[in-house]
């Protein structure tokens, strides 16, 4: 960052800014880059640029949080309705063509709709990974019916690494990819969107419209650069840690549950058949551990939490972890066997929506 180059970025003249964009533009298969401030960001320019003629509507999975965890920013910026898709097809896993075809709205002069212009993919989603023939369906079924494809790849680093494939392979399926540097791969700041010259040349003016042009990005880009050089590369071994953390919470006699598939860096834990307290774990994980989750102030009702990994917690930690939750386990087991209070049998509650 301190060798950086001190360009003006709103000039186009910053050298380490072009350096990253060019980069990640090659990684994906794409002729362009924009670097911006965060992912909400990239991902909202893609759907502006690429959608410039409303009435227009998208689709995505459900979970999709550029639907869920943007602010409404789809209505707001760019007058897009959102249908968003359920994964039925395959047990909910991840959408599929069958999924899509069920809420597509074709464009066929009819006033009352607003139809399908765009289909929106995330991968990873909640971690889990979108198969790449699932993916190269997808691309097909938008192509041949005209409409325009984003992928909110915030997380494409850890699908590429799990699967042993390059970026091209999943990105390249798609006209626009918004990747997050500041998750996973751990700069400080900031996400590229990528896509043709012209949706990236519009993608530049929203930018600037948005507030978001800025100057002297260099220092930030040139990190991210590094990270992506550096720290990408380890994010098998992160892989390898979550399994490992998902296998020690699951031990026998824990009574915890992982209800989602571990495959790339998150824990979805649920401690429904535990008796643990999520606030008296999370408690107990900061003052004796220093490990920090949410859910400090969690009711009794939330029983579920979403831990994520990254290249900078080390195995030490993890076991630290599993440690307080089994200790916490057979406490919660020698009270119910001593006939106080029964086991907290707490239903189903909300996914709760902690430091992503
Ligand atoms: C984090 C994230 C974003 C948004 O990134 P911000 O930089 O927090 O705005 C978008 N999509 C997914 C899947 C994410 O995980």
């Amino acid at each position: 960052m301190q060798n950086a180059s001190r360009g003006d970025d709103v000039y186009e003249e910053d050298e380490a800014v072009q350096a990253l964009e060019a980069h990640v533009a090659n990684l994906t298969g794409h002729d362009a880059g924009l670097f911006c401030a965060s992912g909400t960001m990239t991902n909202q320019l893609a759907f502006k640029a690429s959608l410039l003629n409303p009435p227009a509507s998208i689709l995505c999975d459900n979970r999709s949080h550029v639907y869920r965890y943007e602010a409404g920013g789809l209505a707001s910026h760019s007058s897009i309705t959102v249908y968003p898709v359920h994964a039925v097809a395959n047990g909910g896993h991840h959408i599929t063509v069958k999924d899509l075809q069920r809420e597509f709205i074709a464009d066929d002069d009819n006033v009352h709709f607003t139809p399908t212009r765009l289909i929106s993919v995330e991968n990873t989603l909640d971690g889990t990974i979108m198969p790449l023939d699932e993916i190269r369906a997808i691309s097909r079924f938008a192509k041949e019916r005209n409409v325009r494809t984003h992928l909110d790849g915030a997380r494409i680093w850890n699908a590429a690494i799990a699967q042993g494939c390059d970026l091209k392979d999943i990105a390249g399926q798609f006209d626009s990819v918004s990747l997050c540097v500041s998750k996973g791969i751990g700069a400080p700041i900031g996400s590229v969107l990528v896509g043709d010259k012209q949706l990236i040349k519009k993608a530049r003016h929203f930018r600037k419209m948005f507030g978001g042009g800025w100057r002297q990005a260099g220092g930030l880009a040139a990190v991210a650069h590094w990270c992506i050089d550096n720290v990408w590369p380890t994010m098998k071994e992160t892989h390898a840690l979550a399994k490992y953390l998902a296998e020690g919470l699951e031990r026998e006699g824990n009574g915890a549950k992982v209800y989602i598939p571990v495959e790339t860096n998150m824990v979805f834990l649920d401690l429904a058949g535990s008796g643990i307290r999520m606030s008296a774990l999370s408690r107990r994980l900061e003052e004796e551990k220093g490990i920090r989750i949410g859910n400090k102030d969690a009711g009794e009702d939330v029983t579920k939490v979403r831990l994520v990994l990254h290249w900078q917690i080390s195995r030490e930690a993890v076991d630290d972890f599993v440690e307080v939750v089994k200790d916490m386990a057979s406490q919660a087991a020698a009270m119910r066997g001593a006939g106080s209070a029964p086991a907290a049998e707490a239903e189903t509650s909300s996914q709760v929506y902690a430091s992503r």
